[in-house]
């Protein structure tokens, strides 16, 4: 599935957790820490692994690393497309 134009408004969050080839944000909840990835298969799968990092506390994981360092709470349930891949060459920021 391609999401070329999909905007991280929540009413399109289910097909958007489907997306590939996206540029993600995901947010902590207690600071201003940000993480931005980017990933070849769906959304969900690739979040999924970031909330198993956490709870095993993955060394090689930023967002783990950061959750067990600080401890925070990362917003996996409002992690939010930030483009789709052949978007970014566009970008100027
Ligand atoms: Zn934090």
């Amino acid at each position: 599935m391609f999401c070329a134009g999909v905007s991280p408004r929540p009413k399109d969050k289910p097909f958007a957790m489907q997306c590939r080839g996206v540029v993600y944000k995901v947010s902590c909840i207690d600071c201003n820490f940000r993480y931005y990835g980017q990933t070849d298969r769906a959304l969900e799968t690739r979040l999924n692994e970031h909330k198993r990092a956490v709870q095993v506390g993955d060394s090689n994981s930023k967002i783990a690393q950061h959750a067990n360092r600080f401890v925070c709470s990362i917003d996996f349930n409002h992690a939010t497309i930030e483009t789709t891949r052949q978007e970014t060459k566009t970008l100027t920021s």
